[in-house]
């Protein structure tokens, strides 16, 4: 069985293999493999959301979400009506995820 390093200690950093950019745990590798390499989406484990109005993929579905709004605010309308409080909670807390 492999041992994540990430369970092991969220001082451990998790590398990206092709480009060495570190990163504080495995979703934001995943997340960087996904828009940085997409050749290689196929080893990212994780569930990956895609917007349906263009080529942007994310492994967050908080990212999705603030894409559509951003992007896409005629269809995110619909998304806002499905999740209106969690959208507006994370709104508050997305300084995290721009970092990358
Ligand atoms: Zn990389
Ligand atoms: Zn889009």
């Amino acid at each position: 069985m492999i041992r994540h390093p990430e369970i092991s200690g969220n001082r451990i950093l998790t590398r990206c293999i092709y480009c060495n950019k570190t990163f504080k745990g495995k979703s934001g590798l995943d997340d960087h493999i996904v828009k940085r390499h997409p050749d290689f989406i196929a080893s990212v484990s994780r569930k990956i959301h895609e917007c349906t109005q263009c080529t942007y993929k994310t492994t967050y579905g908080r990212c999705i979400r603030e894409h559509l709004m951003i992007k896409h605010p005629e269809i995110s309308v619909i998304v806002f009506l499905v999740d209106v409080s969690t959208v507006i909670r994370r709104l508050k807390v997305n300084k995290d995820w721009m970092i990358t």
